[in-house]
């Protein structure tokens, strides 16, 4: 089986990540996936619904295999289902991987062609979205300052590690701070530097 064309959304909780990847999952011969989706799907009285209560909760990240078992098994059906067609459609994923041993596990699975970096280094500005957030999306673990602080220092300590281990892959460091319409923008830039080079779209 071939590996899917994948662009990863990459950035610290509150980044705009969900916001745009839902813009380009609604452009034809494009697929969005967020990792965070699919475990808040999970009915909490499961083991998996269960150990995703229990590490979100605390700002910290399900343990790497049972994610991405999880994150396989979903796309699978989704592309079972029809709705990704993954000779026709880019998989745009969200939130995972979201640290080098999810994205070593990962590798058979997906082929990484670009990567656009959200980038925000006002984390008070991070943490005033996710607060908003709370309120809107009734999210648990936004609710809270503490475990904010938290996700934000798991971003730093295991993800952003991430970036050194696809440095061979084409990245677009955009700056998070600018509105959904400007980033939209940045990543279409980039889409179309990537399509250019893709026949099949
Ligand atoms: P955000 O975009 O604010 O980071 P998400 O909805 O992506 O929020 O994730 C919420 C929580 O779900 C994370 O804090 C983590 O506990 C869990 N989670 C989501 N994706 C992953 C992943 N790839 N690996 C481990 N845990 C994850």
């Amino acid at each position: 089986m071939s590996r899917y064309r994948t662009i990863l959304i990459f950035g610290a909780p509150g980044s705009g990540k969900g916001t745009q990847g839902k813009i380009l999952g609604k452009t034809p011969g494009f697929y969005h996936c967020a990792c965070g989706d699919v475990f808040r799907s999970l009915d909490t009285a499961t083991e998996l619904g269960a150990a995703f209560l229990e590490y979100s909760s605390k700002g910290q990240l399900v343990p790497d295999e049972m994610t991405v078992r999880l994150w396989h098994e979903s796309i699978r059906k989704t592309a079972e289902s029809g709705k990704f067609k993954p000779s026709r459609d880019y998989l745009i994923l969200d939130g995972i991987p979201r640290n080098v041993a999810q994205a070593i596990l990962m590798e058979e699975h997906i082929e990484v062609r670009r990567i656009f970096h959200l980038s925000c280094p006002d984390r008070d500005k991070l943490v005033a979205r996710l607060k908003k957030r709370a309120l809107r999306d009734n999210r648990l673990d936004d609710a809270n300052e503490e475990v904010i602080r938290q996700r934000l220092a798991t971003y730093d300590a295991e993800s952003k590690p991430m970036l050194q281990h696809y440095s061979g892959v084409p990245r677009n460091d955009i700056d998070a701070s600018m509105t959904p319409l400007q980033v939209i923008h940045e990543i279409i830039k980039g889409l179309l530097d990537e399509t250019a080079s893709s026949p099949e779209q």
